[in-house]
């Protein structure tokens, strides 16, 4: 049952051959089962679960279901789940039952999805590895000493297990492609603004967005069209029609234009990835699509803009988490000032207080101008690079991320080069753009992903030329040997 798609899946939950029971505890048995090698998940909601699922079959029965009724998930343990802990990965707030469900909880809900748990991820989604998160690190399914990406790194790992169908993260600056890529999966960033954020704690308000995990462009294609749309409640959400993600997927492919930035093939990329992209080229070029070299020559300055606005705006976010309004708060505090400073201390992990003070330091009187001003007006310009790119080129194409997954614990002595792990990705979020990174091989044994942008809204091409690639290889299918 675990290594079927949602369209597989969905034919045979309609049929009867199988109840949404069964396949519940099918995926149950299996966090079960590799939930300590993985420690993908951080809470499992089996009791609910159960009950969400019968109340699917039920559905079904009644002839109410839709092709998700019944499909188990998990969600990436920073969108708010009524009456289940929301941790962000923190033990700031390893005590917070949300009392609300996020647009995209209440979204999946309503298709009649059946939620399984909540997903191990990066404390507050800072992190390229998944090592920050307060309830231990994620291991990768394809070599369980290396890390599995991050900071959506426990959706990618359990997806990339057949641990669950499909998954929600959300990605700030490549939390959701760069796991997708280091597991194997296909995942995709929707246009800032496509997905509602309310309920989604918020780490970079101008960058996170919420988005599906999955094995396939076609799965990704049904989940997102339950999440997109309109929100009232999220003022920076689009009110735009959302297509049908899924009657696009077969359209040929000739004459579609794709740019190939000349920076993301220069140094930094490994050797092994560049083939694979190199071969996946080759596939698109027998699909018809004609390539072109484009530049975007800002995309190095990406990183650093990034650097100062997501840790800028995560300051600001973060300071609710006082022990006061919001939080953890520590135990006989003697003053107020010793509240704050001891519940923020005992509650916030190395990676975020990092991010807090740079941030913080970076918005102070006297260098508000010098830094945020600044890398606002790089973020600009990184964005005009992608407008003069989109005048000639439909698709972006390039690797996801310079490396596979590395080793754990290789990088946490070193800030930067952990940073450096989403140089392909992170542009994309400064420009509010869609991306999406599909399985194209393996070096040594790990995946290696490609990542495709988008212009604005056109989440749909990015997922047809993904499903026309996913029909012509099997990257996507190919399951790590000791979860098969
Ligand atoms: N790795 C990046 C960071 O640590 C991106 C994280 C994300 O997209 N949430 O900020």
């Amino acid at each position: 049952m675990h290594t079927k798609t949602i369209a597989e899946l969905s034919r045979e939950l309609h049929s009867g051959s199988i109840s949404s029971v069964e396949l519940t505890r099918h995926f149950l048995s299996r966090i079960r089962q590799h939930g300590d090698t993985l420690n993908a998940v951080i809470t499992v909601t089996e009791e609910q679960a159960l009950e969400e699922a019968r109340a699917a079959d039920e559905r079904m029965a009644a002839g109410k279901a839709g092709v998700l009724t019944g499909i188990p998930l998990l969600h990436k343990d920073l969108f708010c789940t009524r009456g289940v802990r929301t941790s962000c990965g923190s033990r700031m707030l390893d005590n917070f039952i949300a009392p609300y469900d996020a647009t995209v909880v209440e979204r999946m809900r309503s298709a009649g999805m059946v939620m399984l748990g909540k997903a191990n991820m990066d404390e507050f989604a800072m992190g390229s590895s998944n090592e920050n998160s307060y309830y231990g690190l994620v291991r990768n399914p394809w070599e369980i000493d290396h890390i599995p990406g991050g900071s959506s790194g426990g959706s990618a790992a359990a997806v990339a297990a057949r641990l669950a169908p499909v998954a929600t993260g959300t990605d700030t600056g490549g939390s959701i492609r760069q796991p997708a890529s280091m597991c194997g999966i296909t995942g995709l960033k929707p246009t800032y603004g496509r997905v509602s954020r309310w309920g989604m704690i918020a780490f970079a308000s101008s960058l996170d967005q919420g988005g599906p995990l999955a094995t396939s462009a076609e799965d990704c294609a049904f989940l997102l069209g339950a999440m997109a749309g309109f929100d009232p409640r999220d003022s920076t959400c689009i009110d735009q029609p959302v297509p049908d993600y899924v009657t696009g997927l077969d359209a040929d492919l000739s004459g579609l234009r794709i740019g190939l930035p000349k920076e993301y093939f220069e140094e930094g990329l490994d050797p092994g990835v560049a083939s694979a992209i190199e071969e996946a080229i080759a596939v698109f070029k027998d699909l018809g699509a004609e390539f072109r070299e484009i530049t975007l020559p800002n995309a190095h300055l990406s990183v650093p803009a990034y650097y100062v606005v997501a840790p800028a705006e995560c300051s600001s976010n973060l300071s609710r988490f006082d022990g006061v309004r919001f939080g953890h708060r520590c135990t006989d505090p003697k003053d107020l000032v010793d509240l704050y400073e001891r519940s923020r201390g005992e509650g916030f992990g190395d990676e975020v207080k990092r991010r807090i003070m740079i941030g913080t330091y970076a918005l102070s009187s006297g260098y508000y101008d010098a830094y945020y001003l600044k890398a606002q007006k790089v973020r600009r310009l990184i964005s005009e690079d992608y407008r003069r790119a989109f005048e000639s080129v439909d698709l972006i194409l390039g690797p996801t991320s310079p490396t596979p997954a590395f080793r754990i614990g290789e990088k946490v002595d070193d800030p930067v080069s952990m940073y450096l792990s989403d140089t392909y990705t992170i542009a994309v979020n400064l420009a509010g753009l869609p991306g999406m990174s599909i399985p194209a091989g393996f070096v040594g044994g790990l995946p290696a992903g490609l990542q495709i942008v988008g212009n604005y809204f056109d989440e749909a091409r990015m997922l047809n030329a993904a499903h026309r690639f996913q029909q012509v290889t099997d990257w996507h299918s190919r399951i790590p040997r000791n979860f098969a």
